[in-house]
């Protein structure tokens, strides 16, 4: 479980000082699947640092299964516990062979090479990439970059994945797959935190947190929050197609049920009505 007590970031630096995280609270479950949204600058990246303490509270608290992240003695217990993936693949990509790039992180931690290797094939498996364990990864396309990515911290079996936009620079194919990989990852336990400027991506999720100005404004099912379509435009994000369309056809007095979110739900509502 992860906890958050009145958690703020104010970077500093020679223009100034910017709160990044105003007083943020709140707390996550063992295995919850949790989505961000919120403009660019509204603090998500920041956030997302803290859960592995490449950041920590300027003050306040976050607390990693009890692990208080800014105490210095927990720093690789915290890392053990949470495995990062990031927007950019071909950042993140440090050997010039698939299978190495995934051993990457196990290696550092003094595995014995023969469970190395072991974890590496099934975290290939995991991603269905076994076929290119020894591709180079520049051959890759940034989907496939971007799973072996999440290999390697799959390799790492932490507990709690973070993910900050690890779609934003792929085409809808490589989206899916990615979206697809997560929502196994979450079947198979692990506790999941998605950044996203996709709402279809975000929808997925059990829980949203809506940031703007480095608040948690909203912290909701994706049911209650993109439901509410007034107060989403007027906080300038759109809503997944389905729950638009159901207000759309509302306006034209189709009798709607109240929180159509998926379009499986719209087109069960649009037959009772025939
Ligand atoms: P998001 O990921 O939601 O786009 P960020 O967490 O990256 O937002 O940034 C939150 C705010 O903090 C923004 O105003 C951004 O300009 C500022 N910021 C981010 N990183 C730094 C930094 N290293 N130094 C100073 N300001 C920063
Ligand atoms: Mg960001």
């Amino acid at each position: 479980m992860i906890r958050a007590q009145n958690l703020r970031h104010v970077y500093k630096n020679s223009s100034g000082e910017k709160v990044a995280l105003d007083d943020l609270n709140f707390s996550i479950d063992d295995g919850e699947f949790v989505a961000i949204i919120g403009t660019n600058g509204s603090g998500k990246s920041t956030l997302a640092k803290h859960f592995n303490a490449l950041l920590l509270p300027t003050s306040g608290k976050i607390f990693v299964d009890g692990l208080d992240t800014s105490d210095e003695k927990n720093l690789w217990r915290v890392r053990e516990k949470v495995g990062m993936v990031f927007q950019n693949p071909d950042s993140e990509i440090v050997a010039a062979v698939v299978e190495d790039d995934v051993a990457f992180g196990l290696e550092n931690l003094g595995i014995e090479p023969k469970k190395i290797r072991e974890r590496v094939d099934l975290a290939l498996d995991d991603v269905n990439m076994s076929d290119y364990k020894k591709f180079a990864p520049n051959k890759l396309s940034g989907g496939q970059k971007q799973r072996i990515a999440i290999a390697g911290v799959i390799a790492m079996r932490t507990k709690i994945i973070v993910f900050d936009e690890p779609t934003a620079m792929l085409d809808p194919q490589g989206r899916r797959e990615i979206l697809e990989l997560v929502k196994r990852l979450h079947a198979q336990g692990k506790t999941i935190i998605f950044i996203t400027h996709f709402m279809e991506e975000a929808a997925q999720a059990q829980r949203i947190f809506l940031m703007d100005g480095g608040r948690i404004i909203k912290n909701d099912t994706p049911r209650e929050i993109f439901t509410d379509m007034r107060e989403m435009k007027r906080l300038g994000f759109d809503v997944p197609i389905a729950a638009e369309m159901a207000e759309r056809l509302r306006r034209k007095n189709f009798k709607l049920p109240k929180k159509i979110l998926t379009a499986e739900e719209l087109v069960a509502a649009l037959k009772k009505i025939k």
